[in-house]
């Protein structure tokens, strides 16, 4: 795993990862970790996954550290950047993964859930990214990865607000981007297909799987750690030339 990085790549660098205590944000702190990075992730609620990945961090010896923080709560990030930044210091890297995928129809859809998941699937991404600029900007660089899904490409029956939200992830990161590169912090975005999470199997969707497997070319889900290797890409310098763009870790679920 990581094999096309040395050991110490991330050494050095201030990591925050949203959402890092479960499925992919979980793969995505360890991976920078295991590659020599300081790493902080927060988590909404469930504080044993939180503890249980500090307790597998500390036995491999990495630096890693939680904190809750709801990212939907503007007040909540800026706490949680500045205690991130009074531990580590500066953050070089922010992966915005932190995300939830509830299931209803538009015509099922109450105006407080279309809110809920565009306050944590898309504007946590301008909070966060927000609040790490201007340390970025004083550091005179950084990268941020912004944590899509393919339903922000093609749409998703019986998720539309959450694909609405991914579709403006996207765009954003290519607004930021615009902007961002004048001071050398790269955005760029990874939009995963079907990764084998707790978000995705689940008893709600357990109907699903089978469709899923026959319409993915690939014709199998994605690891975290397939996910974890395109932001550990964006966020080293092997993509220094590479802005605003999106990777797609989806096993072919957009060839045609
Ligand atoms: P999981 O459900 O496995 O984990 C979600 C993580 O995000 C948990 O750590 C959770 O913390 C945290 N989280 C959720 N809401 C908040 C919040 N408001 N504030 C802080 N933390 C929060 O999800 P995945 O790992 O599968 O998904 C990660 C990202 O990848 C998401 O953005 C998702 O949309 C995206 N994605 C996933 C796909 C998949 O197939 N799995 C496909 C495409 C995109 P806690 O447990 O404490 O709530």
């Amino acid at each position: 795993m990581h094999a096309l990085f040395r050991p110490d790549a991330f050494a050095g660098q201030r990591v925050l990862v949203t959402g890092g205590s479960r499925g992919i944000g979980r793969a995505i702190a360890l991976a920078f970790a295991r590659l020599g990075a300081e790493v902080a992730f927060c988590y909404r609620s469930d504080q044993g996954a939180a503890e249980a990945l500090l307790r597998e961090a500390a036995a491999e010896g990495l630096r890693v550290q939680g904190y809750q923080a709801d990212v939907a709560d503007p007040a909540a990030v800026q706490r949680l950047v500045a205690e991130v930044q009074g531990a580590l210091g500066p953050i070089d890297v922010l992966v915005n993964n932190a995300g939830f995928f509830p299931s209803a129809t538009v015509l099922e859809m109450t105006a407080a859930e279309w809110d809920a998941v565009l306050r944590t699937n898309l504007y946590a991404v301008f909070y966060c990214s927000q609040a790490v600029l201007p340390g970025m900007i004083a550091a005179g660089g950084g990268a941020i990865i912004n944590i899509a899904s393919v339903a922000g490409q093609r749409g998703s029956a019986r998720h539309a607000h959450y694909a609405a939200a991914k579709g403006g992830v996207l765009a954003f990161t290519r607004s930021l981007a615009r902007e961002a590169i004048a001071y050398n912090i790269r955005v760029n975005a990874v939009s995963p297909g079907r990764i084998a999470t707790e978000l995705l199997i689940n008893e709600e969707n357990a109907q699903e799987y089978a469709r899923w497997m026959a319409d993915t070319p690939a014709r199998r889900l994605g690891t975290v750690d397939e996910v974890a290797d395109a932001v550990l890409f964006l966020a080293s310098p092997a993509s220094a030339y590479i802005v605003g763009e999106t990777i797609a870790v989806n096993g072919g679920l957009l060839m045609d």
